[in-house]
Order: C-alpha cells, then structure tokens, then sequence
C-alpha cells in the first residue's frame, strides 16, 4: 500500500485501516458493515476471465486473492449503501464487481489517440490529460466545474459499463474516466490517481466528500 492513499485520507480527516488479504468470504459481509467507508487502491491487471475479457500481453501483476477479495467487497458496498471510493484499478474493481467489461490494453482495443500510460519514469503528479466532467454530475458538484487536468497510469479502462453505472467524466478521446452509481449515497470511481496530487484544491475536496459521506454513516 503506498502511503500516499493513506496520507490522502488522513488529511481529508478520516482513519485508514488497511484490510489485509485472506479473510474469508463468508466474513467480508461482517466486515464490511463494520467499516464507514471503502476506498480501492490501485494496483495490477484484474484477471481477465473476471469479466470474459480479451487477453493481452501487458496484462501484469495479476492478483486472484486480491481481485477476489476487493470484487467482494465492492459488491458489498454497493448492496449496503457503503460509501466507496474507487481509484485507478479501483474503478475497473467497481465495473467488474457489478458486471460491466474493461479494455484489457487501451493502445490496442481502444485508441493510441492519448497516451494514459504515463510510467515509468514520469512524476505521479503529472498532468497527462483532461477530463470533461458531466454537466450536473457528482463530480461537476464535488469540483465546482467542468474540466480536470488529471494524471494517467493505466493502459487499461472501463469498456462496457455495469448495470447501474453510469459514466460521467471522460478523456478528450472518448475515455471513460469517472464513474458513479446511481441510488448510492456515495459510490464513484475515477480513473486518475488523486491521492498523487496532494497538493491539489480539487482532489482535496474529493477525499473530503468522501470521508464526509462515510462520516454520515454514524
Ligand atoms: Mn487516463
């Protein structure tokens, strides 16, 4: 777990608690009510007969426990009303875990138009492209308007979107790039990494919403 997901969430006010692998299936129900809100981490490729998805060469550090174990919970958390936050490979668990499909290499299925696997060798904050946010979406509420200049790790991305989804932020071509749930009381994923730009107003706020949503829980 790299500390800057956990710094993000201490300066939004809220307590991290890492969850550790090998817990149960039977117990991730128990353990999911007793948590006020879930915040999936990036990470590796998410095995792609999870979604009957094509494979690719560049699908790496595959993690069945893992996926297991996050697909689980993310279900959990949508059924209960937890509030979650999916970040990078955490908006591709949420589309999984609810039935939608991934692009499994976004240079070879999707377009070589904009380049969003910005590594190695880039800095984590850097500005790799934007995203439009949808007029009156949570996210054009959460960041008081309507375009984001966002960093990009990922040569992978939400293809088809799981019932209840819906995409509300997007590249300029054409990207998925956020996603919310609807009838949730705060359920949305993004693409980008904003636990990488600390120092950034915008993705501030989005921590904040966040742990305000789980603080309600109470
Ligand atoms: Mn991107």
């Amino acid at each position: 777990m790299h500390d800057t997901y956990v710094n993000a969430v201490l300066k939004a006010g809220g307590i991290p608690v890492l969850i550790p692998m090998g817990i149960p299936a039977e117990k991730l129900g128990h353990l999911a009510g007793a948590l006020d809100g879930l915040l999936l981490t990036g990470g590796g490729d998410i095995a792609v007969e999870r979604f009957n998805g094509e494979p690719h060469f560049r699908v790496g550090s595959v993690d069945p426990q893992r996926d297991e174990l996050e697909i689980s919970l993310a279900r959990h958390a949508a059924q209960a009303g937890l509030p979650f936050l999916g970040i990078c490979r955490g908006i591709q668990v949420i589309n999984v875990a609810l039935g939608g499909t991934l692009y499994t290499d976004i240079a070879d299925q999707f377009s070589k138009e904009i380049r969003h696997d910005c590594y190695p060798g880039w800095p984590r904050d850097f500005p790799a492209h934007a995203v439009e946010l949808e007029k009156g979406s949570r996210f054009n509420a959460i960041f008081g308007k309507q375009t984001l200049e966002v960093n990009s790790f990922h040569h992978q991305a939400v293809k088809e979107l799981a019932p209840g989804l819906i995409a509300t932020a997007f590249a300029p071509d054409g990207l998925i790039e956020g996603v919310e749930l609807l009838h949730h009381s705060f359920g949305l994923g993004v693409q980008w990494h904003p636990e990488c730009m600390p120092e950034s107003p915008e993705m501030q706020t989005l921590f904040r919403n966040f742990i305000e949503a789980a603080e309600k829980l109470n």
